[in-house]
């Protein structure tokens, strides 16, 4: 089995559940008591947050890809940076290492191609739906057509996720405004809606949703159990 570097705590309420999910899956497909070896590294996500939040993302490059850069001298295969909108680096993380870094929007892209379908919608922070990595990637290296919500709903997915989701705040009136927000998507022609945060998967599930959801913690952390366990 190789080795799994994930960089975590962005937040920690997410990181938890790529433990849990890859831990789980090695179980399932190896039996006995296998479990994932892996390499974790957790960040004080207020550091990370204060880098995103004053647009420093050359600082924030830095501090992921050393970050990264040291999991890989500690032996691992693979690294994964486990949230969504730190992928805004990635292509400077990549650049850096000698193993793959397993990008979440390709994880994303592959589950959306696999339903047979064209047109999703996606809810993450700001950045991941008001920047282009995100987006970008899914069109143009999955040609998915992606959907956003409109400024004022954006506004409302971002704040209940930095207020709440990372913090381990679950609220009934929050998962109701994201059902109505996905609704909203669904009446402009969205099939289906990509979870590109890691953390709306704790608070909206399947059975709250209109619309077919993509789970993006669990797409991501199968992936990295994919090329765990290739060859073996
Ligand atoms: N974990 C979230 C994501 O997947 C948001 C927190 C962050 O900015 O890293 O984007």
């Amino acid at each position: 089995m190789k080795t799994i570097g994930l960089l975590g705590g962005m937040s920690w309420e997410s990181s938890i559940e790529y433990y849990r999910i890859i831990n789980r899956e090695v179980a399932a497909r190896l039996g006995g008591v296998h479990s994932a070896d892996l390499l974790m590294r957790s960040f004080d996500f207020q550091e990370i947050y204060d880098l995103m939040c004053g647009g420093d993302w050359v600082g924030l490059a830095g501090v992921v890809g050393d970050a990264a850069q040291s999991l890989v001298d500690q032996g691992a295969d693979c690294v994964l940076i486990c949230t969504n909108t730190v992928h805004n680096v990635a292509p400077q993380v990549q650049q850096r290492l000698s193993v793959p870094l397993m990008h979440i929007a390709d994880a994303a892209g592959r589950a959306v191609k696999a339903a047979g379908q064209t047109r999703v919608g996606l809810l993450g922070t700001r950045f991941t739906m008001e920047l282009d990595f995100y987006s970008g990637r899914l069109s143009g290296q999955h040609g998915i057509e992606v959907l956003v919500p409109d400024a004022g709903q954006r506004a409302d997915v971002d704040r209940i996720i930095f207020e709440e989701l990372v913090k381990g705040k679950l609220r009934d009136e929050s998962r109701a405004r994201y059902v109505e927000i996905i609704a909203a998507l669904a009446a402009r022609g969205a099939q289906s809606v990509v979870l590109g945060c890691t953390e709306i998967p704790l608070l909206v599930g399947p059975q709250d949703s209109p619309l077919p959801l993509h789970d993006t913690t669990r797409l991501h952390a199968l992936a990295a159990v994919d090329f765990a366990l290739s060859g073996v």
